[in-house]
């Protein structure tokens, strides 16, 4: 297949290079201009884009996916297939999906979980937003980038699916954190805790695959001096999301917000950025009830 890839970063980049070592013909685009093994390298978003079978975007915010739309859309034949891969707004997913099927194109909003290692294993899963007939035309791609892609519904469906989940991720790993900071506080032993939790009803993802606590539970970021990982910086990126979309249909949403005010303080105001979601236990463990 003939591929445009916009958005060369951490994520995009490997996930170019496995399209084109499977054989692909990847042109890629990037402000930075990497180097990407097997990606032939274009001098502009619509270059990247012209001719393509299909077009995938990985770009930091709905902002900049905007503006790159508006060029490769002018730039793309009529049936080709617009997929975003970068984690936006949905408001923005759906503007663009709405301009680019005026233009006859197919769109897909397909935002993915599995982080960079995810991306450089092809074992990122991905949450698809679009119409059947795109989804089955982009599915051989998804499969070689990742090991599971979920159709959640039309444009915008992927990235609501995204955001409802890293909002459930942000509050249980707040929830986990606290638990494990008092427990240590009243004396109980983290690895007594985790061997309760783990197996009853307060357990999930956090305490059994991602656990908090250094030495406990299988290797996490927590064993790593709290390197990411899932940077802190992305969850609040995710979480503010999240409650911008709450805001756009009234949702109800206490927890998520407290997760996102939480995570706000901890990165803008603490020393959060560039630490591990994770590292909400030492910052929690280290304070009492005013602070
Ligand atoms: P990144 O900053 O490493 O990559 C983004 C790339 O886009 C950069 O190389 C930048 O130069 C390029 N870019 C910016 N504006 C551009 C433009 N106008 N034209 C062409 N290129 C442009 O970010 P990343 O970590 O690769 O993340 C990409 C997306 O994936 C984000 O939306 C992020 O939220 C999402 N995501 C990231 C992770 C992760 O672990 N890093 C996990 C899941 C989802």
């Amino acid at each position: 297949m003939k591929i445009g890839f916009i958005g060369l970063g951490n994520m995009g980049a490997p996930m170019a290079r496995n399209l084109a070592a499977a054989g692909h013909e990847v042109t890629g685009f990037d402000l930075a201009a990497p180097d990407v093994e097997g990606v032939t390298p274009a001098t502009s978003a619509a270059e990247a884009a012209k001719g393509a079978e299909v077009v995938i975007t990985m770009l930091p915010n709905g902002q900049i996916l905007r503006s790159v739309a508006a060029q490769v859309i002018a730039a793309m034949e009529r049936g080709a297939v617009l997929c975003d891969c970068s984690t936006v707004d949905v408001e923005s997913a759906r503007a663009v999906a709405d301009q680019a099927h005026a233009a006859g194109l197919g769109t897909l909003d397909a935002p993915v979980s599995g982080g960079i290692g995810g991306a450089s294993a092809g074992t990122l899963t991905f949450m698809v937003g679009g119409g059947e007939d795109a989804f089955a035309t982009v599915r051989p791609l998804f499969d070689i980038m990742g090991q599971k892609a979920v159709h959640c519904g039309d444009a915008g469906a992927g990235q609501a699916a995204k955001i409802c989940n890293n909002m459930i991720l942000g509050a249980v790993m707040v929830a986990t954190c606290e638990a494990f900071a008092l427990a240590e506080k009243l004396d109980l032993d983290a690895q007594k805790l985790f061997d309760v939790v783990s197996t009853s009803s307060g357990y999930s993802w956090v305490s059994n695959a991602y656990c908090p606590v250094p030495g406990v539970g299988p290797k996490s970021p927590a064993d790593n001096d709290y390197k990411p990982g899932f940077a802190a910086e992305l969850m609040l990126k995710d979480l503010r999301l999240s409650q911008q979309a709450a805001e756009a249909v009234d949702a109800d949403t206490p927890m998520g917000q407290l997760a996102t005010d939480l995570y706000g303080r901890f990165v803008e105001a603490e020393d959060g950025r560039g630490r591990d979601f994770s590292a909400m236990l030492p910052r929690l463990a280290a304070r009492g009830r005013n602070g």
